[in-house]
């Protein structure tokens, strides 16, 4: 009998539960077809509709039944107009993050052949790098304590050396990861603002630190406004960047844009022990209960999570079921048929799932 693995499920608000059900379709079918391996999924309560109904965003059941799993998947949680009684939004996914330290967020941005990106690339250059963002502390750290009176309002950013250490490792280890794949040329990029703010040289100085153990690499340094830009006019120069959570926030919105819209952005959540593995994008109640949401990135971000588990437990078949998984929305999108209306197209989320499902079927 193959290992069987647990899938923590939070399909969450809005268009959440739409691009969450054929997601879970598609790794039910890989893991049945598998002779390696098995997926069992358990749904979990929470999110913003939940916390209207029960008065907990995040149950601490869910909480532990989501440790207690091999891996964690999640769409889309928070409604602009469910708010906390002190005005803030409902975010359980960033709560999931603090309680099980999740601190390298992992945003992959890649232009794949055909995909809609805003840019004119020339023809010999492809954009395929990965942005690491801290996701524990930076500006976050102060989040529902800032202090705000009639005239001031401040907010602390907070970087400690455990926490870069260990994010300048886990962007090194990715480094070394790609270079031996052949996809990256093996250098790392600290994005910071070190010119202006002491807490960014402190976090540049442990970069730093951390890259001169790692040789065979290449450090570069990357002010955040001029990362901003080079994204934009050369982005083929990024292999992995790595910074701050606040800077991360943004340059992710950014990279999305450049490979089609946050429909086309996976990204996982990684600590030690544990991993979330979600779509950039947030519920989209602009389009939720309509059919329409774009299911790419909650696809894009199940093969990431396959991928990590493979590569934790050692299961060669979960890696290469991952790559065909990304290869199969590569094709669709290539193809450029069954597409929804945020790449163009007029597809709905079922036809753009089912798309990606044929394509998988044909190959075997
Ligand atoms: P959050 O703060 O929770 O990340 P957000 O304010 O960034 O959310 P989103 O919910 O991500 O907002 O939506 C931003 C815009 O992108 C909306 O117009 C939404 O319709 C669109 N959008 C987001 N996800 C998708 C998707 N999967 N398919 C199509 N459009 C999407």
């Amino acid at each position: 009998m193959p290992e069987s693995y647990e899938i923590a499920v939070f399909e969450g608000d809005g268009i959440g539960p739409e691009v969450m059900a054929p997601t879970l379709e598609m790794l039910e079918m890989l893991s049945t077809a598998s002779a390696d391996y098995r997926l069992t999924f358990t749904t979990l309560p929470a999110g913003a509709g939940h916390y209207a109904r029960t008065g907990s965003a995040l149950p601490e059941a869910s909480v532990e039944a989501a440790r207690a799993a091999d891996a964690i998947l999640l769409s889309a949680m928070g409604h602009p107009e469910i708010r906390y009684p002190d005005g803030t939004e409902i975010v359980p996914q960033i709560d999931l993050r603090l309680a099980l330290d999740l601190f390298a967020g992992v945003r992959p941005v890649r232009i794949a052949p055909g995909s809609p990106t805003p840019l004119v690339l020339p023809a010999d250059k492809s954009v395929d790098f990965v942005l690491v963002r801290e996701s524990t502390e930076g500006l976050f750290h102060s989040r529902g304590t800032g202090e705000v009176t009639e005239d001031d309002a401040r907010e602390t950013l907070r970087i400690t050396r455990q926490t870069t250490e260990r994010l300048v490792r886990f962007a090194v280890r990715l480094a070394r990861h790609r270079k031996e794949q052949g996809i990256g040329s093996g250098q790392v990029t600290c994005i910071d603002k070190a010119n202006v703010f002491k807490a960014f040289a402190f976090f540049r100085s442990i970069f730093d630190k951390e890259m001169a153990l790692a040789p065979e690499l290449i450090a570069s340094h990357a002010y955040v406004d001029a990362a901003a830009l080079w994204m934009v006019q050369k982005p083929w120069m990024f292999d992995v960047m790595v910074t701050e959570n606040m800077f991360g926030d943004i340059l992710s919105d950014l990279g999305a844009g450049l490979m089609g819209g946050l429909g086309m952005a996976p990204s996982a959540d990684i600590g030690l022990e544990h991993a979330v593995f979600q779509p950039c994008h947030g519920s989209a109640p602009d389009i939720a209960g309509i059919g329409i949401a774009n299911p790419f990135a909650m696809i894009l971000s199940a093969a990431m999570m396959l991928d990590w588990i493979g590569a934790e437990r050692k299961v060669p078949a979960m890696q290469s079921d991952a790559a065909r998984l990304q290869a199969a929305v590569d094709a669709v999108v290539g193809e450029r048929r069954q597409l929804t209306s945020d790449l163009g197209g007029t597809a709905s989320t079922t036809e753009a799932a089912n798309a990606v499902a044929d394509h998988l079927r044909s190959e075997t």
